[in-house]
């Protein structure tokens, strides 16, 4: 008999690029579910991985299928799998934890000694059919949009930046408006935060920062935007800084806007090491700083499902192209040139 094949976006070399292959469709083991990916979305990781930048060629081993944001129906389950069936529309946790370190018995898996992540370690979802632990399968409550479950990865990580601290009621700065520094706008005005400043270079994404529920949108090349968020606050500064660049310039500007004793969540990664003023920016301030990585498994999900499905959260800024699998190379482009924020694609056929 024939092996079956689907189509896989794939990077095949350690070089720029990738290739649209058939590859044969994955097995799975007792505790694995095989999903046909309904939609799946580009993150700024792939960017990287599609570019083949200094970070990609240290960790990604190609041949690989890259893509790791998606939701999809289940196709079929192994033998003692339990909870979740052929037919369930899904999504995923695509960070795997090892279950038996440190941090996976003391409940802290999303800093898991031994993490892999789908769709960088290993086969991901920009293909028809994905392989998952059953154990980090979600299943989407079905108020929940397609094209809203296609991104709860980064949507997670915007609700664990947010809720890592106190939000109700808070001043906010979001330094950087990417994807997820977008996302993290609306959470923290869906739980109640009181004013959000956010500050971003690119014109438009400043637009979608406003879209999103931003209350000013400063750009740093042309506002003194600690000065201004400073001002607007009473001198005080913010009670909440968001980083979402991992630009040096903006986490030294984010600092500076956060007042004593405030809460400063760091997402945003930096590609080289970032000098720091720790005496007056931490230690003076009394400041409490969060590194913040992944989504908590399985916390970040209730509290995103429990926002969604609330409909507190408007996301439809932040989507444009929805593409078959075989226009990547007009995604990333567009991705590339700042164009768009949230590019779908279809890899078994078109959108509904
Ligand atoms: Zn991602
Ligand atoms: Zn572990």
């Amino acid at each position: 008999m024939p092996t079956a094949t689907m189509k896989a976006l794939r990077k095949m070399r350690p070089e720029r690029g990738a290739q649209l292959e058939a590859v044969s469709i994955p097995r799975i083991g007792p505790n694995e579910v095989l999903v046909r990916v309904r939609a799946a979305s580009i993150c700024g990781t792939d960017l990287h991985i599609y570019a083949w930048d200094p970070w990609s060629a240290s960790r990604v081993k190609p041949p690989l299928t890259f893509g790791h944001e998606f939701c999809g129906t289940v196709e079929r389950v192994g033998e003692e799998v339990t909870g979740v069936a052929p037919g369930d529309f899904v999504s995923a946790e695509m960070h795997v934890n090892c279950g038996r370190c440190h941090q996976c018995r003391v409940g802290q898996p999303h800093v898991c000694q031994n993490l892999k992540i789908i769709g960088i370690d290993q086969d991901g979802c920009f293909a028809e059919l994905v392989r998952i632990p059953a154990a980090n399968i979600w299943k989407v409550d079905p108020a929940i949009p397609e094209h809203y479950a296609a991104i709860l990865d980064p949507l997670g990580n915007a609700v664990h930046t947010v809720l890592s601290g106190e939000i109700a009621g808070q001043t906010v700065a979001v330094t950087g408006c990417g994807p997820i520094g977008l996302m993290a706008i609306a959470v923290a005005k869906a739980c109640g935060c009181s004013t959000v400043f956010a500050t971003e270079v690119n014109p438009h994404r400043r637009a979608l920062a406003l879209q999103m529920g931003a209350d000013e949108a400063l750009n740093p090349a042309e506002t003194d935007v600690v000065a201004r968020v400073r001002a607007a606050t009473g001198g005080t500064g913010v009670d909440v800084l968001l980083e979402m660049s991992g630009h040096p310039a903006a986490i030294h500007q984010g600092f500076q806007m956060l007042r004593a004793g405030g809460r400063a969540s760091l997402l945003g990664v930096s590609s080289q090491p970032v000098e720091f003023d720790l005496v007056a920016d931490i230690i003076f301030k009394g400041a409490t700083v969060k590194g913040i990585y992944g989504r908590k498994m399985f916390e970040t999900w209730v509290q995103m499902t429990a926002l969604l499905k609330a409909g507190k959260l408007k996301l439809e800024p932040l989507f444009s192209e929805r593409l078959a699998l075989d226009r990547f190379a007009d995604a990333f482009s567009l991705l590339q040139g700042g164009q768009a924020e949230k590019i779908l694609f279809y890899p078994n056929g078109s959108p509904r």
